[in-house]
């Protein structure tokens, strides 16, 4: 039975639809089938948190008193161990009572912070393609959510000069994220010190998700946005250990930088959670703490991923530069093909499934993501099928079965 006298409040009637319902459903259908799915769809890390991480979570679940709720604002030991790595990686001080804030994830966060700073109709600036918890969730505050339309020319970079004047006037909070989720594209240190410079002009809080801090390839070091002086008086930080230490399921993040906004997301925070279990606040304690040879070992692991696939790619005649971070490779469709299209004879013809570019905002179509999150044998099979399949860019044939 329906209840046709309820429906959703406008803020999730608002949400444009989920582009990975259909791709869920598809899935499941092949898997009947019987087909040995390759899953490169989402950002799902393979594999488990490294071995000091959970000995510390064991060790920390046997001490009663860490069963019960925790400090709303996360552990001081965590938020020390929080500063401390952030000192440690760029130099930078920070005050652990009030410049950070444990999240139950950087989703959670990124939401939150909107649900905590824009009132209906209040302008957001996103870049498009984007992470899409940048978009949705300012729209589920009821913002008027502006998209930055990002480019292949550009090297998918923001053009703040492109930004209308009136637009910016108006814009309460700008969004970003470099090295960025879905393109792979990174941005040089002078585009931070604009981005920096254009917030403070036009009074814009400034929101840096940097949630691939540490996977980063051929020497190359991310920026983060603290590091620019002026930064810390309009913005904030995001950061997670899901991705870097294989704890997307544990749900851990941070966020760090203006202490005033981080007020006002700690403020709704206290009304909706009661942080994280202290035992994961432990945990995550240990893996900050970690030694590099850690961080390079995963480093090696999506270097040595990537490689393997765009090398692959090429020998179908896909020309892909090689992303200096992030665990994903952004492929264009073959020509006319849109990205749905595209997704879905993948997934038909091989059972590889890959994620259509317009799940991260019109900009991204033309596009699909491909995560590394599966071993070269994997990866060496999914190219094998696309041989047999005789997918290639450019030559596929354009009528989509469905
Ligand atoms: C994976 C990802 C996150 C991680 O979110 P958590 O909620 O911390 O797991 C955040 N931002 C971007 C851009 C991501 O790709």
């Amino acid at each position: 039975m329906t209840l046709d006298w309820i429906s959703p409040a406008k803020r999730l009637q608002t949400l444009p639809p989920y582009v990975f319902a259909r791709l869920d459903e598809l899935k499941a259908r092949a898997r009947e089938q019987g087909l040995d799915l390759i899953d490169l769809g989402m950002g799902n890390p393979d594999g488990s948190a490294p071995e000091p991480v959970l000995e510390a979570a064991i060790a920390a679940l046997k001490v009663p008193t860490n069963h019960g709720y925790p400090p709303f604002e996360g552990t001081a030991s965590f938020r020390a161990a929080i500063t401390s790595w952030y000192h440690r990686r760029y130099g930078v001080n920070l005050d652990p009572e009030s410049e950070a804030l444990p999240l139950l994830g950087s989703k959670e966060g990124l939401t939150h912070l909107a649900l905590a700073y824009i009132n209906p109709g209040d302008v957001v600036l996103v870049p498009s393609p984007a992470y899409p918890v940048h978009f949705r969730g300012p729209i589920i505050a009821g913002a008027k959510v502006h998209s930055l339309i990002l480019t292949a020319e550009n090297n998918w970079l923001i053009d703040l000069a492109a930004i209308p004047e009136e637009i910016a006037q108006q814009a309460k909070i700008f969004y970003f994220n470099y090295p960025s989720n879905p393109t792979g594209a990174t941005a040089p240190r002078e585009f931070f010190e604009e981005i920096v410079a254009f917030a403070r002009h036009y009074e814009i809080l400034l929101v840096h998700d940097l949630c691939y801090a540490e996977l980063a390839f051929d020497g190359y070091q991310p920026t983060s946005l603290l590091e620019i002086p002026g930064a810390k008086e309009i913005g904030v930080e995001f950061h997670t250990l899901s991705k870097t230490y294989n704890m997307a399921g544990w749900r851990v993040g941070f966020v760090v930088g203006n202490s005033q906004i981080i007020q006002g997301l700690r403020t709704i925070k206290t009304n909706l959670d009661y942080g994280i279990f202290a035992v994961l606040q432990t945990a995550a304690e240990t893996a900050l703490q970690l030694p590099d040879a850690y961080v390079n070992q995963v480093q090696d692991r999506y270097r040595r991923r990537r490689d393997f696939l765009i090398d692959g790619l090429a020998e179908l005649g896909w020309d892909i530069p090689k992303p200096k971070a992030t665990m994903y490779v952004w492929m264009p469709c073959p020509v006319g093909m849109s990205s749905t299209d595209f997704a879905l004879s993948v997934l038909q013809e091989t059972g590889v499934v890959v994620t259509p570019g317009n799940a991260f905002g019109d900009g991204g179509e033309g596009y699909v993501r491909v995560s590394l999150i599966a071993e070269c044998d994997r990866l060496a099979e999914a190219l094998q099928r696309f041989k047999e399949a005789n997918i290639r860019y450019q030559s596929l044939p354009l009528a989509v079965p469905l």
